[in-house]
């Protein structure tokens, strides 16, 4: 680590303890931690995660770092600040709550910060831009926290939203990680790759999170790891999920809702194509069999080519004839 690194590293410390401060000791922030209360994240949570307010106010930062002599040099890449057309610094985060980021050993090296009102006239959250001591690529939300519980329960399981691992973490489940809204790269695979050998989607359970979780199956075919998916119900992200139906169902679901990634995808595809409409029907049948055909376990294969057999109303020899014509053509 050379001495940027080391200063910025101390600097984000530092704000985080500011942040934090100003949400639970001050006036400043008594907004903000109305706005925790009313989602239920209460007094622990706030601690575990280290939660913080940045107050409306454009040189807070600014000033708190300047009277301690941080150069412009170290100012301006340490991403706590954006620039004005005049080059003039100003603090990048105003009005947000607060959520430090950490790398794997818990150095916080980044923020998210959610707004608090409903306004479409800015980003939900903004994030710390990329700086020497952040690569978006390299963390994972929550690992430092999560690793050990990733050992313990031989899973991690990866949400959507930093929110949802909150959420889950205060339910019991404290096995979650969020990427920082990309999908999972090479280097936090080996990470995980450490830790674990089975990794469990658990993305929104609305239209953009089942979409998500196709892709990611679809993308992620690294052979030191197995899937699963875990459906939230009723189109709700998990901690709506948590917080209508309790920690209890919750933990219920991650315990023995884990569905393999054959099961996701066939249900997947059924909701796709309208069923009563033969053309449909074979497209059904015909995406099917391309995702069967990939299993490698025959009794896998018995129970899918049973399942759609079922469903289809065809016999299973028929659908066997298919798949064998696949894998000729596949060969
Ligand atoms: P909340 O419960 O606070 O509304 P969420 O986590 O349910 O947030 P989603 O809209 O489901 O939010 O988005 C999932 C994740 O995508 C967020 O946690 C965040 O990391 C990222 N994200 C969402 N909206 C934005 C945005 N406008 N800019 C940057 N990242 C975003
Ligand atoms: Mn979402
Ligand atoms: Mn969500
Ligand atoms: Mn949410």
């Amino acid at each position: 680590q050379n001495s940027d690194s080391r200063t910025l590293l101390k600097m984000y410390e530092e704000t985080a303890k500011l942040y934090s401060h100003i949400l639970l000791k001050t006036e400043n922030g008594s907004k903000a931690l109305k706005y925790l209360n009313n989602r239920d994240i209460d007094k622990n949570l706030i601690e575990t995660f280290n939660l913080g307010y940045a107050p409306n106010n454009s040189d807070l930062l600014l000033q708190f770092f300047r009277d301690r002599d941080i150069s412009e040099d170290i100012l301006k890449k340490s991403g706590l600040f954006a620039e004005n057309q005049q080059g003039q610094l100003f603090d990048r985060f105003r009005d947000r709550m607060m959520v430090p980021i950490t790398d794997e050993a818990g150095n916080i090296v980044a923020f998210s910060g959610r707004i608090l009102d409903k306004d479409a006239s800015t980003a939900k959250y903004l994030n710390s831009p990329e700086t020497e001591i952040f690569s978006k690529s390299k963390v994972l939300f929550n690992l430092s926290n999560a690793k050990k519980s990733i050992r313990d329960n031989q899973n991690v399981i990866l949400f959507e939203g930093f929110m949802d691992v909150l959420s889950a973490y205060k339910s019991g489940v404290t096995n979650g990680v969020a990427s920082m809204g990309t999908s999972l790269t090479d280097q936090q695979l080996y990470t995980l790759s450490r830790l674990t050998n089975q990794i469990n989607i658990c993305y929104d359970g609305d239209d953009p999170g089942v979409e998500a979780t196709y892709r990611a199956l679809t993308q992620l075919n690294d052979d030191r790891f197995t899937y699963g998916v875990i459906s939230v119900p009723d189109k709700k992200d998990p901690d709506e999920y948590i917080r209508s139906e309790g920690s209890e169902k919750f933990r219920n679901l991650v315990k023995n809702g884990v569905q393999t990634p054959i099961s996701f995808i066939l249900n997947y595809f059924r909701r796709h194509y309208n069923l009563n409409n033969e053309h449909d029907q074979l497209e059904f049948l015909n995406q099917s069999l391309q995702e069967i055909v990939k299993l490698d376990s025959p009794v896998e294969v018995d129970m899918y080519v049973g399942r759609v057999a079922d469903e289809m109303n065809v016999s299973k020899e028929s659908i066997n004839k298919e798949l064998d014509a696949l894998r000729r053509s596949n060969a």
